[in-house]
């Protein structure tokens, strides 16, 4: 039997994942995406002003991302990610200078809020069970609408998680996708929380291997090979038009399109997308991290949000920087690097060679409005299915949410 073809339109990582799954001999599987790389949103590039390879944002996963890590054991990169060998993340307090390290035990019961060692400093072990009114929260409401946003525990523990897992400031925030987060981290354990980090880049870790997993079982990976149109017949795709080729699809023959949400609005008619984003911000500075420096440290009261330790490069990250996108690139360089030599004690004169990376579009605003805007992998048409972050994953938009849509998509596919 001749195998059937599927088209993935996109090779972000819900697309790859897609593909991954897909790679067997019944299927042929072709990787349509429109530019000259792989990745999307999670991406390495050679920068000229800091002369190295930098990620387009530092990402982290955590050890109870297990739609990812099993991403990453198939394409045999999974040993690329590093971290700590416990659930441990130190911040500081650029206000008071205060140091303190979160330590989360390692199974459900989190014993860790009655030590206070462990927990956040200035907090008792009863203001965590205000966590719990986020655990169930009621359809439609905004983590505003379920907990005070205010206090010590929330600016010290609740806003910079949800802040780094929604993209959004938490309060605006949807409390089912907050109490989706804390179920799959918080409430999970310290088993789930550990931080990693794809220390030699998002591109090698992720991506790289996953083009040459695909490669091998005879996937074709397409670049600069943009979907302009879809050419619907009844219930079906009938062709995708490429501009200057058209691929006609067989009866058997499936599409999964793993694009952007204003992307696939413009390419399937009548389709309900989230319409509202929220930016990223990136600093990278070259030098080496001092002895000692954490892979990961949380800063509170600054404009810089996490220092994230590389080889040869200090990495900041600001999520919801949508205030952060006017600011000229050399004041907000200065302003990150001052806080970040206060952070690790390095000179803040001069300022190492740097670059800003702004991500307007990074994710959808993660509102409960926009979430209520999240499609399902299914459509109206029997052979084409959607993935996506911004796709109904119950997630916010984070790799494993892409990485889940993808599998979800590809099962579809093969049931189909
Ligand atoms: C700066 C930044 C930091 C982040 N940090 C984290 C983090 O710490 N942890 C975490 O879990 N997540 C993080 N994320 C989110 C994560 O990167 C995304 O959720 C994930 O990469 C989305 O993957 P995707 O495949 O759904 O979409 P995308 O990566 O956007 O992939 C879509 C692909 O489709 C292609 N395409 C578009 N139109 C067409 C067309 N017509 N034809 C062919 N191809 C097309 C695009 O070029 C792109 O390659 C971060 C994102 C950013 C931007």
């Amino acid at each position: 039997m001749m195998p059937r073809t599927v088209h993935i339109i996109g090779a972000g990582l819900a697309g790859l994942s897609a593909a991954a799954r897909l790679a067997t001999p019944d299927n042929r599987v072709i990787v349509h995406e429109a530019t000259a790389f792989a990745g999307g949103r999670c991406r390495s590039y050679h920068d000229a002003s800091v002369g190295m390879t930098i990620d387009n944002g530092n990402h982290l996963l955590l050890s109870g991302n297990h739609a990812a890590l099993a991403f990453l054991r198939a394409i045999g990169s999974e040993h690329r990610l590093v971290g700590p060998a416990a659930a441990e993340f130190p911040f500081l307090d650029l206000k008071s200078c205060a140091r303190w390290t979160l330590r989360f035990n390692g199974g459900r019961l989190p014993f860790w809020i009655f030590d206070s060692t462990r927990r956040v400093p200035d907090t008792r072990a009863r203001d965590y069970f205000s966590l719990a009114r986020l655990l169930w929260p009621a359809p439609d409401k905004s983590v505003g609408e379920a907990i005070a946003a205010k206090g010590i525990l929330y600016s010290r523990l609740i806003e910079p998680l949800l802040l780094a897992a929604l993209n959004i400031d938490p309060p605006r925030g949807s409390a089912k996708l907050a109490a989706a987060v804390i179920r799959e981290t918080l409430a999970a354990g310290g088993r789930a929380c550990r931080p990693l980090i794809a220390r030699d880049g998002l591109a090698p870790t992720l991506i790289e291997p996953a083009l040459d997993y695909l490669r091998e079982r005879g996937a074709l990976v397409r670049l600069e090979h943009q979907l302009r149109a879809i050419r619907f017949e009844g219930q079906r795709v009938a062709a995708l038009d490429f501009g200057d080729e058209i691929a006609a699809l067989d009866d058997a023959d499936a599409v999964i399109l793993a694009v952007p949400p204003y992307a696939a609005a413009s390419l399937v008619p009548g389709l309900t997308v989230p319409t509202e984003f929220r930016a990223i911000v990136n600093a990278h500075f070259r030098i080496e991290p001092p002895a000692g420096q954490p892979p990961i440290l949380g800063i509170i009261n600054g404009t810089t949000q996490w220092i994230f330790a590389f080889p040869g490069r200090l990495s900041v990250t600001v999520s919801a920087g949508d205030a952060l996108l006017d600011t000229p690139r050399e004041e907000l360089a200065r302003t990150i690097w001052a806080e970040v030599a206060q952070a690790s004690a390095l000179p803040a004169e001069p300022l190492p060679p740097w670059q800003i990376v702004r991500e307007r579009r990074a994710t959808f605003a993660a509102t409960p409005e926009q979430d209520k805007k999240r499609p399902g992998a299914r459509t109206a048409w029997r052979n084409l299915l959607l993935a996506g972050d911004w796709t109904n994953t119950g997630l916010p938009a984070t790799i494993e949410g892409a990485i889940r849509s993808g599998n979800r998509a590809a099962e579809f596919a093969r049931a189909q």
